[in-house]
């Protein structure tokens, strides 16, 4: 995702809508955390203002999301294609409806961008909200639990919290740093393979003994539990490099302090 939101992972396929955002600098803001969190395309409906060299002005180095931006003048219309459509509030209304605070929809949702699906965020207006027939058309809606007397949260904080919350799972879910995040494809080297793997158990089971790990007992159960932790981290093949090196440096470290003794040993003699 270089040239953040404009690739394939699944931040990808998230879509901010805005519905009816009076204030430009909200909408600005919005745009500035879609690009610091790298969620999403943006679609604006009916806003009272949409112009991209002041939002641009406000929200620095946003040219692609502005530009990518879909104007609607229909909430049905910005949502028709989404698979999953999920609302945000702050008064969370007695309805059968699913309810998230954010920490809960980060994980729920991802987990459906991961299976493909194209998920719509929906934000409402500052001095409203979204209605209640406007809510009917959400499946899920997220709520960030807040002080119950001062509930309502300023349109670009709330997606801000929102967006970062799914890019924590994202980066969870998939395994990879927040960092690694948009750059999955050019940054990782690939898997290791079993083969690679085995050799490289091998090797470090060479290094263990000779740093005397197993003390004359077997080597299997503690092999084993290595085995676990480094298959449960998924090692890429550079990884699988480097720690190769070090039981190397381990195997020959030993090997020379053998050879500087005996060298010592036949000095005195
Ligand atoms: N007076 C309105 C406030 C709207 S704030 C009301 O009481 O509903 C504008 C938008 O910010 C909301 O429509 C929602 O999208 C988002 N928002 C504000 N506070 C939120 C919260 N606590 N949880 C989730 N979204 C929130």
């Amino acid at each position: 995702m270089s040239g953040a939101n404009s690739g394939e992972g699944p931040l990808d396929r998230f879509r901010v809508v805005l519905h009816e955002p009076r204030d430009l600098v909200n909408v600005a803001l919005v745009i500035r955390a879609m690009k610091n969190m790298e969620v999403g395309r943006l679609r604006v409906v009916s806003p009272a203002a949409f112009d991209a060299y002041r939002i641009e002005g406000i929200a620095h180095d946003t040219k692609d999301v502005v530009e990518g931006a879909e104007l609607h003048d229909d909430l049905r219309e910005a949502i028709a294609d989404a698979e999953f459509v999920v609302g945000t509030s702050a008064r969370r209304r007695s309805s059968k409806q699913q309810w998230y605070t954010a920490a809960e929809a980060g994980p729920a949702l991802v987990r459906r961008a991961l299976e493909g699906q194209t998920i719509a965020l929906v934000f409402g207006p500052e001095h409203r909200g979204l209605s209640n027939t406007e809510l009917d058309l959400c499946q899920a809606v997220i709520s960030i639990p807040t002080n119950p007397r001062h509930s309502s949260l300023n349109l670009a904080h709330a997606a801000l919290i929102v967006f970062y919350e799914i890019r924590k799972s994202a980066a969870q879910l998939t395994g990879l740093s927040a960092r690694d995040l948009g750059q999955k494809e050019r940054a990782r080297a690939p898997a290791a393979s079993s083969e690679e793997l085995e050799r490289f158990f091998e090797l470090w089971q060479r290094a263990m003994e000779t740093i005397g790990l197993f003390a004359g007992a077997e080597a299997i159960p503690k092999m084993r539990s290595f085995r676990a932790i480094f298959q449960r981290t998924g090692l890429d093949r550079r990884e699988v490099g480097l720690l190769e090196a070090v039981a190397f440096e381990v195997i020959h470290w030993e090997r020379r302090a053998r050879e500087r003794l005996a060298e010592e040993a036949t000095d005195k003699t």
